[in-house]
């Protein structure tokens, strides 16, 4: 089905390569409105997930999810830019048995931190403190913990179907992608670079390196608008 992303935060980032013939790489940042491929599943979700870890880690806290989300889903938080499955980590809930991180729960900024004061009495060790929290929870108590396990609050997405999809250039230096239904252009008309084909065919093989690679590469980048051309 080919694609266009219609519903959701001004930039969302885009996950599910491996559903669809044509589509972003996995961690490429997509622009609200504009055509993203065709793909088959529910790549929407996938997009919910990775978008909702960019979120985060712009805010500089380390993310964790859950293996509950699924192969697809765990690697959609990859592609975000997600630092581990929590399960791996070896975390525990109170500290015991020697384990560097636990996962905390807490309502607020004062419970959590009582908390963590609590459980340095109690083992008189370091560790570091994670807390598992939804979305907005998370982004209210990340500035105070080494990182955050994301539990849900996934921001929505909606991808509605569309009739065409255009090849689309980015300019990575101003912000604009063009949307090629005219004209095939190569070059930015504002500054003269080369822009980067957004919509392929090809893609990186699905790994967790890649993904951190490129979910890295797109941290900081803004996409500001597209033009139609
Ligand atoms: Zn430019």
């Amino acid at each position: 089905m080919k694609l266009a992303y219609v519903k959701g935060p001004l930039v969302a980032v885009f996950a599910g390569s491996w559903l669809c013939e044509k589509s972003p790489v996995d961690g490429v940042p997509i622009l609200l409105g504009e055509p993203i491929g065709e793909c088959a599943g529910d790549v929407a979700r996938l997009i919910s997930i990775a978008t909702t870890v960019r979120a985060v880690k712009r805010l500089g806290a380390r993310v964790y999810v859950s293996e509950a989300l699924g192969a697809d889903g765990v690697d959609a938080a990859f592609a975000g830019g997600a630092d581990g499955v929590v399960e791996e980590l070896g975390a525990s809930k109170d500290a015991a048995g020697g384990t560097q991180a636990v996962v905390v729960e807490a309502g607020d900024v004062a419970e959590l931190l009582n908390k963590a004061r609590r459980l340095g009495e109690e083992v008189r060790r370091g560790f570091e403190v994670l807390v598992a929290a939804p979305f907005d929870k998370a982004v209210e108590l990340a500035p105070f913990v080494d990182g955050v396990v994301l539990t849900g609050g996934w921001v929505e997405v909606g991808l509605e179907e569309v009739g065409h999809v255009p090849e689309v250039g980015r300019c990575t230096a101003c912000g604009v992608d063009y949307l090629m239904y005219g004209e095939t252009i190569r070059r930015c008309v504002y500054c003269g670079r080369r822009l980067v084909k957004v919509i392929t065919s090809t893609r990186p093989p699905r790994s967790r390196p890649v993904f951190r690679a490129v979910a890295k590469k797109y941290l900081k980048l803004a996409i500001h608008r597209f033009k139609v051309v």
